[in-house]
């Protein structure tokens, strides 16, 4: 079915701002479903981004069914999990549902081409604001003018100047947590995605295509402040625990540097602000420890999509109830993940209490895969 309101150049049925996980899958579901959609992206593709690169195989089926499959780009099969303590001590167990393992080097722009097959439009450029009117919504760039679209979706990440500019409430707040990864070549199991505790963070590695191994890590930025470069805190930190520093110290990299962010946010947000409806991290982010934020982008994509198509169909619809139809799906779609998130990370930080839980989890075997469980969503199928 074709939506067709208006377009041209600078004008489309949706806009989309920031063409990570969230924003490509929500352009991709409705550009097949013959809606005018443009994607606003400020870097090209493809590109490195700082992640764990494990993705829940619960959104595998409906990647698919949108025509993108990791496994043929040659993500790896992800099947047991493993946790470890700052002593060493840990605990593995199979993954639920099990997961795919590609980096976004890969997958963006895996999603970003099949954007562009089915229709949709992708430009590089920042937003730079966006204002409202009766009629439509106005997105203000930073080299390429002004673009208007009847309705505009962020999609642009944990946290951009858009948000202090938007003047969200959650960006206000302190965010004291920084992270890095790297791909490295080395031994390590094709299907284990392991998380190590250190002091003040932990690292998650795992394997990715062409037999690459992705560590990344989040910590404290109190950790790091006696430290001069992230070599040295990395010896002095992260190989405290001793199963990662055997791990690492036998990997080759194969960056020349890893890839560092920080005031990474974990303050809770609003899915819509005022036209604008919100999905992926900057809906809200998950912890990273629970492996779930990008399945939550691409899951949260599409309950916002299936919510448009909707609003599409009825001529008369209120922007409003959009928006709200859309926040209650999302929470009740992820807000039980959230709460669990935030208590799997207090219990991070506080090593001895993560000790006591390793130990107590190696004797209930239910139990790891339980604690999993909550903080993913079952898969998608596509008649949903
Ligand atoms: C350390 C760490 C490890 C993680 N590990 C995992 C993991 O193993 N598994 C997992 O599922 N999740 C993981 N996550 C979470 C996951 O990376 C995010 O949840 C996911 O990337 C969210 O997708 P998104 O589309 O919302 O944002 P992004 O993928 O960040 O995309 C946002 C896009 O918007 C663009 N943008 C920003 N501002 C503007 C602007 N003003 N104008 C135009 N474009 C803009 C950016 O360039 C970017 O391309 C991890 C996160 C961190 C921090």
């Amino acid at each position: 079915m074709q939506y067709s309101l208006h377009s041209n150049s600078h004008s489309s049925d949706v806009l989309i701002i920031g063409g990570g996980l969230g924003g490509l899958t929500a352009a991709l579901h409705l550009a097949k479903a013959g809606v005018q959609v443009r994607v606003l992206e400020k870097e090209a593709y493809p590109r490195h981004k700082v992640c764990g690169e494990y993705v829940s195989n619960e959104v595998l089926p409906y990647l698919k069914t949108l025509g993108v499959d990791p496994v043929a780009a040659g993500a790896t099969h992800l099947q047991r999990c493993l946790l470890s303590a700052e002593s060493g001590r840990s605990v593995e167990a199979p993954l639920p549902l099990g997961g795919f393992g590609l980096s976004r080097y890969r997958l963006d722009q895996l999603l970003f081409e099949a954007v562009l097959a089915a229709g949709g439009k992708v430009e590089f450029a920042e937003v730079t604001d966006v204002q409202t009117d009766t009629e439509c919504t106005q997105v203000h760039t930073r080299r390429s003018g002004t673009y208007r679209a009847r309705f505009v979706i962020g999609a642009y990440g944990k946290r951009s100047r858009l948000d202090k500019k938007l003047n969200r409430a959650f960006i206000r707040e302190k965010t004291p947590y920084l992270a890095a990864k790297a791909h490295y070549t080395g031994a390590f199991p094709e299907d284990l995605v392991a998380l190590y505790c250190f002091p003040g963070g932990y690292c998650g590695v795992s394997k990715v295509e062409e037999g690459r191994i992705n560590v990344c890590y989040l910590a404290h930025q109190r950790t790091f402040r006696s430290y001069q470069n992230l070599a040295q805190y990395e010896q002095a930190v992260l190989y405290q625990n001793p199963e990662l520093k055997a791990i690492l110290t036998r990997l080759t990299p194969v960056f020349e540097r890893p890839l560092t962010i920080s005031q990474i946010s974990f303050a809770p947000k609003r899915q819509a602000h005022d036209q604008l409806l919100l999905v992926g991290d900057a809906a809200g982010m998950i912890h990273p420890l629970c492996g779930n934020g990008m399945g939550m982008a691409i899951a949260g994509a599409r309950l916002l999509a299936k919510n448009m198509l909707t609003c599409l169909d009825q001529p008369d619809f209120q922007q409003a109830h959009l928006a709200e139809g859309y926040s209650k799906d999302w929470q009740a779609a992820f807000q039980h993940r959230l709460n669990f998130g935030r208590l799997f990370n207090a219990l991070f930080y506080r090593p001895t209490y993560f000790e006591w839980a390793v130990k107590g989890l190696s004797y209930l075997p239910w139990a790891l895969p339980f604690f999993v469980r909550q903080t993913h969503g079952q898969p998608i199928l596509e008649d949903e």
